[in-house]
């Protein structure tokens, strides 16, 4: 099987998929969550996943493709964007949450890592074989407290830095990935497998070359958590997504991710 054949077979599971809505119950309608992905390929044995159990990147919890997988030659990474009906919804919503967001946020990535788990069920008819490390009992994510208080999650795999490897984008000041089709979008997907395929030729080279750094997902952030020296705190972050929890039963909060330049395109392309 080659890369367009693997391309195939999964755009083809996204295209089958019969789960692809979720239902607003204040407005009773049921509305499309994800977009088609955009998916990058990564060489297994590329030093870059070296690179990330270096502490100063991820840390030593992190596990390579080849340690998860014996014989892995491939991680597959995915870019699942959130569809304009869940986006413009948030976007023009006021106060803490929307129920596009408290609803299409939580079905997107559900249904980005169901998706996952029926794409390796179809490479592996075809005989290749896969690792999810997400749905993989040796997942983990163990939280670094850090001297200035600050919080640092180290886990064993990040599809986000899966996706930085294999093409798809680079990180914004939110620490979300900006790919082609910006921020708002899920990546709770990644496979890994044992097929040779020809990766995808990054078309950068900075961390955060898509980041134009202009500070509206700064200034849209009602927890002060993002500032332009420190990027996203996930503690003050984590916090405030307590707060909506206790206060509101859920919802999440997403400000950053919509209403800005990189909600749905890559503004450093421009
Ligand atoms: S809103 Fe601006 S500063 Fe924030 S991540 Fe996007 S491009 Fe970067
Ligand atoms: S999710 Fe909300 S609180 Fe967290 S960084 Fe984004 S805007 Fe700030």
């Amino acid at each position: 099987m080659n890369r367009e054949e693997v391309i195939s077979l999964l755009l083809d599971v996204f295209r089958s998929s019969l789960d692809n809505t979720v239902h607003l119950p204040e407005e009773n309608i049921d509305v499309p969550v994800l977009e088609e992905p955009l998916i990058g390929f990564a060489a297994a044995a590329d030093p870059i996943f070296r690179e990330f159990k270096k502490p100063e990147v991820i840390g030593p919890e992190w596990m390579a493709p080849e340690e998860w997988l014996e014989g892995a030659k491939t991680v597959i990474a995915f870019f699942f964007p959130y569809t304009e009906e869940i986006r413009s919804r948030a976007r023009i919503a006021e106060g803490p949450i929307n129920e596009a967001w408290k609803y299409g946020y939580p079905a997107g990535s559900a249904l980005a890592r169901k998706l996952s788990l029926e794409m390796a069920e179809k490479l592996e008819q075809a005989g290749i074989r896969v690792c999810t490390p997400l749905t993989d009992p040796r997942m983990q994510v163990k939280p670094v407290p850090l001297e200035d208080g600050e919080l640092h999650y180290m886990p064993s795999w990040s599809t986000r830095h899966a996706g930085f490897a294999a093409g798809l984008g680079t990180f914004g000041i939110h620490r979300h990935m900006i790919t082609e089709k910006g921020s708002c979008g899920t990546m709770a997907a990644s496979l890994i497998i044992d097929l040779e395929l020809e990766p995808t030729e990054l078309q950068y080279t900075g961390i955060y070359e898509h980041c134009i750094r202009c500070g509206v997902c700064a200034k849209r952030c009602p927890s002060g958590a993002i500032t332009l020296e420190r990027m996203r705190s996930v503690k003050k972050c984590g916090e405030y997504a307590g707060y909506l929890r206790e206060t509101y039963g859920g919802g999440g909060c997403g400000k950053c991710l919509v209403a800005v330049p990189c909600e749905h395109r890559n503004p450093a392309a421009l």
